[in-house]
């Protein structure tokens, strides 16, 4: 047999990317090309993600030009508090949809001053399951969960702690009155992603705020 004949196609198998990842992609072009930091907020409903980003706001005035894109299956309360801080917000209400997906947070951008903010927020849809399955083209994801929700998320949700660069508990002046075993909640963090920091906050008594911040800082890409 001469040799070309005995030459195989070899099938190459590329990754196609999926309707999310490629608007995650160019979300992350143009959040990339303009310096800014994106933090992916992900947490239960009731956790405190607008409190903290109010408190953010506040602390980094003057510093720091901040954004938000606000995600809700419906209403725009959480938006109206942030728009009171000044800084401009965009509502994503998803209709039903229990997490945001990455041409959600396309439309949003177009609706922001990109180029007067170094540091956005996405509040994501309170849940604790599939907002983790959908890049939105943020710079990091992280996770907030409250004292009240009791140490033992970790068990229920590995994936999103698996998926986060930071983990942060909130409503850390709730702690003398819940039994929320912190110790136990690092070691249960730490067993599924040992790279995640965890901070301990209060946004209600700024304790804790100084570090947050500072990781906030830090992690300006
Ligand atoms: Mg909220
Ligand atoms: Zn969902």
């Amino acid at each position: 047999m001469p040799e070309a004949q005995k030459e195989q196609r070899i099938p190459v198998v590329q990754k196609i990317l999926s309707a999310n990842d490629q608007a995650a992609l160019e979300n992350r072009e143009h959040l990339q090309a303009r310096d800014i930091t994106t933090i992916n907020i992900m947490a239960s409903p009731g956790a405190g993600k607008t409190t903290l980003i109010m408190a953010t706001i506040a602390r980094l005035e003057g510093d720091r030009r901040v954004g938000v894109v606000e995600g809700d299956v419906a209403s725009q309360v959480d938006a109206e508090r942030i728009a009171s801080t000044g800084a401009p917000v965009v509502q994503i209400n998803t209709g039903g949809a229990c997490h945001l997906d990455a041409p959600m947070v396309h439309s949003a951008l177009s609706a922001l001053p990109l180029d007067e903010i170094d540091l956005l927020f996405i509040e994501n849809v309170g849940n604790l399951i599939c907002p983790v399955s959908f890049d939105l083209g943020q710079t990091h994801s992280i996770a907030l969960i409250s004292v009240p929700e009791g140490h033992d998320k970790p068990y229920k949700y590995p994936a999103i702690f698996e998926a986060v660069d930071l983990v942060v508990v909130t409503k850390s002046d709730l702690m003398p009155y819940l039994d929320f075993d912190l110790d136990a909640f690092r070691e249960l963090v730490h067993g599924l992603n040992p790279e995640a920091q965890v901070l301990v906050v209060s946004a209600k008594t700024g304790d804790g705020l100084d570090a947050w911040i500072d990781w906030l800082k830090e992690y300006r890409q």
